[in-house]
């Protein structure tokens, strides 16, 4: 049976639910020769099914690289009726004459439920740049939101005279978003004006600065991150990290490493590799895991500290994060969605916009560092579901890994 058949197979099952094709789908590709991308690839140039083009664009998207095959297959989506919508997950990968085809068509016929438009809707996220000279004919909310990142200064001035005149927050809010140096600076200057200093708090990192220190709130440049085996990057995800980890402070069970990075293989200039740890019980006595990294081993701070369990659960087994650059180098500016990629370096995407942690050791705000989803992966499901936030102090070598409820 050929893999198209294979796929067809499985997401035409009725006796399956969609979490289950999903997973079917993707253990399938992952066991393909080279990584599933030819097979995947034989599918979407052939598939005239929508739901089955989903499931396994989905798929591409977890796996690096392959960026021609990427590109072939949604030059074919885009002329293929309802199957086009697939293409959305491959934006990335996307010349910026493809991206401009999707643009014009949505442009000749401005529909919200046309498969261009779920299309347009990734571009507004990875090339807001592509998008604005458009932004007249963008109806949608959530596309707007993403128009905000890198929008030109005369609008974030715009914004910050009309918070003046009204004082609304929601205004500041939207100027922070947009991300750029000079909505930052913009920020920065209403420090004494804004009601409630804990408002700047969350403004400023959102804009990209600490509102302690002035320093940038994230580390530039910005990278996709890609579960893969491992050995493939020098950065490890999960895997027995060996020594003390730190421990839950109700049932005493031990976290798991959810990703060590490498800072000689990063351009960030980190001076220790920063680990992030996760918890593997549902206590959520505390939501957030701050760990020292000294000579002499790790130093835990406000929860116990104990010997690594040697199990791999969150992450399944001992993988690897290869980075590509991200398309959006200020920084997505529509809240996550709730699966999302893994991302280092950059501005965070939290679902709602959060205060930064602060350094148990500096007592400065820390800036943030990394992402990490739990969702699929070519492996297999992850042990936890939330999306991870990991920040780094690196003067003072410590980890912060925190989540959103
Ligand atoms: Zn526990
Ligand atoms: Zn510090």
């Amino acid at each position: 049976m050929g893999a198209t058949e294979e796929i067809e197979r499985i997401v035409l099952d009725p006796a399956l639910s969609v979490p289950d094709k999903g997973e079917r789908v993707i253990a399938f590709l992952a066991q393909s020769v080279d990584r599933g991308v030819p097979a995947a690839v034989e599918c979407l140039m052939e598939t005239a099914d929508s739901r089955v083009a989903e499931f396994v664009a989905v798929y591409l998207q977890l796996i690096h690289g392959a960026r021609e095959e990427k590109t072939r297959v949604a030059e074919r989506l885009r002329g293929a009726g309802e199957v086009a919508k697939a293409a959305a997950r491959l934006v990335p990968w996307m010349p910026d004459s493809l991206i401009d085809a999707f643009i014009q068509d949505h442009v000749a016929a401005p529909d919200p439920e046309s498969p261009a438009s779920s299309v347009v809707f990734t571009i507004a996220m990875c090339r807001p740049e592509l998008l604005r000279p458009y932004v007249d004919r963008v109806e949608s909310g959530s596309m707007k939101r993403s128009l905000l990142s890198g929008a030109p200064d005369e609008f974030a001035d715009s914004l910050l005279e009309r918070w003046r005149e009204e004082q609304d927050l929601e205004d500041l809010w939207t100027l922070a978003m947009i991300r750029t140096s000079h909505a930052a600076d913009l920020i920065e200057s209403v420090r004494d004006e804004v009601d409630d200093p804990v408002d700047w708090d969350w403004l400023m990192p959102l804009a990209g600065r600490l509102p302690d220190t002035g320093k940038p709130s994230g580390f530039h440049p910005a990278f996709m991150g890609f579960m893969a085996d491992a050995g493939e990057s020098a950065h490890v995800m999960g895997g027995d990290p060996g020594g003390d980890v730190p421990l839950c402070a109700d049932c005493k069970r031990p976290t798991e490493r959810i990703l060590t990075l490498s800072a000689e293989e990063l351009p960030h200039d980190l001076s220790r590799d920063p680990s992030f740890y996760w918890f593997t019980c549902e206590c959520a006595e505390v939501d957030r895991i701050t760990v020292r990294f000294t000579p002499a081993g790790t130093e835990v701070y406000f929860n116990p500290q104990g010997p690594s369990s040697g199990e791999s659960r969150l992450v399944p087994g001992e993988r690897s994060l290869v980075l590509e650059p991200h398309p959006n180098q200020n920084g997505v500016s529509l809240p996550a969605l709730p699966r999302t990629q893994h991302q280092v370096g950059g501005l965070p995407r939290w679902p709602s916009p959060e205060v930064h942690p602060i350094c148990p050791v500096c007592g400065n705000f820390m800036p943030f560092l990394t992402a990490i989803d739990g969702g699929p992966t070519p492996f297999g499901r992850m042990g936890f579901e939330e999306l991870l936030f990991g920040f780094w102090c690196d003067s003072c070598a410590v980890s912060a890994t925190q989540t959103q409820y």
